[in-house]
């Protein structure tokens, strides 16, 4: 295998110890049996593309939240290849675009997902890619020796699609030193180690699934357990059995790993929220383990991002685990993660993503003068807060978006001081120093905390509201919103208007508990909100919904649904 700084970190672990563990079947595979399942895999696909010289090539993949699923990304960086990690959730349509796009050379699935591959293969495609199927693949259990060769990675990388929120998937390039170093820092950051157990339950064509939940813990020999597919009563049965006295069992098919705790997560505001949820439909023996389990003393750390953490949801989560507090994030496909809160509980403070991250560059562009704001000028002179986009540089920033050089030209900055572009997240914050904040690290995160934290406000294109010469957060008063008993889910949303360029528009899911009747009008909206927010903040317009659409990272596109949802205003 070529010499990449993961297989060089594999290969130091303990090889009896474990890297991955399927929950349901508490089937465990180890270290030492990993590389040579690796190399395995990549012969296959050497063979499959009928030569040995692929690097660079785009290999697209279908493959479950399972070992396979580690194995096969491994297996298309062993050979120098570009894996493009397919969701298995995705409708033909969507999975043919991006074979088309990616111009894959192979396209490897699962058994079980054999038949997806197939049916889209059946759909027309520029160039159709071979389809390699891993049938009798899964765990050799063998301890293979594995050299590692003086070779360097050639183009070996990921491509990821973005979550097509705004528009079309963007196909993200991210090569193998980017992958490992967005590692490197979140390793520096959330000290990974041997003696965690990660519980996983994320999607796996998404950064937060595979950098975070994957490649990152195999270079510090953490163990990954995969539960899919996701099920929140399940998850809670895993988080308890540890907690579980012996009468209480777990499940009768996998007795292998109770006793093994979970001591990291990470997850979506979404799934959080399911959570909550069920927890409360818990029989209590379960409950009240699955309290123990999630406490600070077990649960070492409880990650959450992708999309802003609602206020409520973090309280609840706390007051359920005995003080857990949710660490929130801020990452993005192009960037891998970019800011995070600190380890310390008092670092994580409430609507905060934290500061950026070992490694990452941050600035802080002002969306009105287009002036970088310095440290301490985070106020004009009028004492208002200075909005600005976030632009990030350094090591983990992607280097291209695929075939479509007019959109990575337009995204990247040049920087006066030579010292490489700017990436425009197009997502817009505030800094503010937080008193008390980043004070107590360890010492490895010293260098990056000074209690400067930044608060995003949203997406610049679908989040900024600009109402009558003012700009309104939708993120803010989404906020505002979720703490009101009535509210259970809201999106805030910029609504066209003749008179005032846009409104504020929210589409609310009410709390059935508090509005039974399930009727809640704009006045009485505009009441319990008063006094929050100021009052051109307050929404014009509120739609009573069922459904709030979110994508599979619980994302909502919010063009489509003003679109959806207020058709009239419009016409
Ligand atoms: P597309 O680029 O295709 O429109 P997307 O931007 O949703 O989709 P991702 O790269 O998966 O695709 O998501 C990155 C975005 O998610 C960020 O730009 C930001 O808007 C949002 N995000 C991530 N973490 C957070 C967070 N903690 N708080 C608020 N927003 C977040
Ligand atoms: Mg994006």
């Amino acid at each position: 295998l070529p010499r990449l700084p993961v297989f060089e970190a594999i290969a130091r672990h303990d090889p009896e110890s474990t890297v991955v563990i399927h929950s349901n079947s508490g089937r465990r595979f180890r270290y030492g049996e990993l590389l040579g399942d690796v190399c395995k895999v990549r012969n296959r696909l050497y063979e499959t593309a009928g030569r040995e010289d692929i690097d660079g090539e785009r290999i697209a993949f279908l493959v479950e939240n399972s070992y396979d699923y580690v194995v096969t990304l491994l297996a298309i960086l062993a050979a120098k290849s570009i894996a493009v990690p397919l969701s298995p959730a995705f409708p033909a349509p969507e999975l043919q675009y991006i074979l088309n796009h990616s111009e894959a050379l192979l396209l490897l699935s699962s058994t079980k997902f054999a038949s997806k591959a197939e049916e889209v293969l059946k759909t027309e495609l520029d160039a159709p890619p071979s389809h390699l199927q891993l049938s009798k693949f899964q765990g050799g259990g063998v301890h293979e020796k594995v050299t590692l060769e003086k070779t360097g990675p050639g183009s070996a990388g990921m491509m990821l699609y973005t979550s097509g929120t705004t528009n079309r998937p963007k196909g993200v390039l991210l090569p193998q030193s980017v992958m490992t170093a967005q590692a490197r820092s979140l390793l520096q950051a959330w000290e990974y180690s041997s003696a965690d157990h990660l519980l996983h339950v994320l999607p796996l064509h998404h950064i937060h699934g595979t950098i975070n939940a994957i490649f990152t813990p195999l270079f510090s020999g953490s163990t990954i357990e995969f539960l899919f597919p996701f099920n929140a009563e399940a998850v809670w049965r895993r988080f308890a059995a540890p907690f579980l006295t012996p009468d209480q069992t777990y499940s009768p098919e996998s007795t292998l790993h109770n006793h093994q705790r979970i001591t990291f997560f990470t997850a979506v505001p979404t799934i959080y929220s399911r959570l909550l949820t069920s927890h409360k439909t818990l029989p209590p023996d379960i409950q009240s383990a699955a309290r123990t389990a999630i406490s600070p003393s077990n649960l070492r750390l409880a990650i959450s991002g992708s999309a802003a953490l609602p206020t409520p949801i973090k309280r609840s989560w706390s007051d359920l685990s005995g003080g857990n507090v949710l660490l929130e994030r801020f990452g993005m496909t192009e960037v891998g993660m970019a800011l995070s809160c600190g380890l310390d509980v008092a670092d994580r403070v409430d609507g905060s993503v934290g500061w950026p991250l070992p490694g990452v560059e941050a600035r802080l562009v002002d969306v009105d003068t287009h002036q970088v704001i310095e440290r301490g000028q985070e106020r004009d002179a009028d004492g208002r807060e200075r909005v600005g986009e976030i632009q990030l540089r350094g090591p983990t920033i992607f280097t291209e978006y695929w075939r479509n050089a007019e959109a990575t030209a337009r995204e990247f900055v040049d920087s006066k001081d030579g010292r490489g572009q700017w990436f425009k997240t197009g997502d817009v914050a505030v800094r503010r120093t937080v008193d008390g904040a980043g004070k107590s690290n360890a010492p490895s995160q010293k260098d990056w905390a000074r209690g400067e934290m930044y608060f995003i406000l949203g997406r610049r294109s679908a989040d900024i509201i600009k109402s009558g010469g003012e700009k309104v957060s939708a993120l803010e008063v989404e906020r505002e919103m979720l703490a009101l008993p009535q509210v259970a889910e809201v999106a805030v949303l910029a609504v066209p208007s003749g008179k005032w360029g846009q409104k504020v528009g929210a589409v609310v899911i009410l709390d059935k508990e508090h509005v039974p009747e399930g009727k809640w009008s704009p006045l009485e909206m505009r009441r319990a909100l008063k006094g929050k927010l100021a009052s051109y903040k307050i929404p014009q317009v509120l739609k009573v919904v069922d459904h709030i659409p979110r994508n599979a990272m619980g994302k909502i596109n919010k063009k489509m649904l003003v679109k959806e949802i207020f058709q009239d205003e419009f016409s």
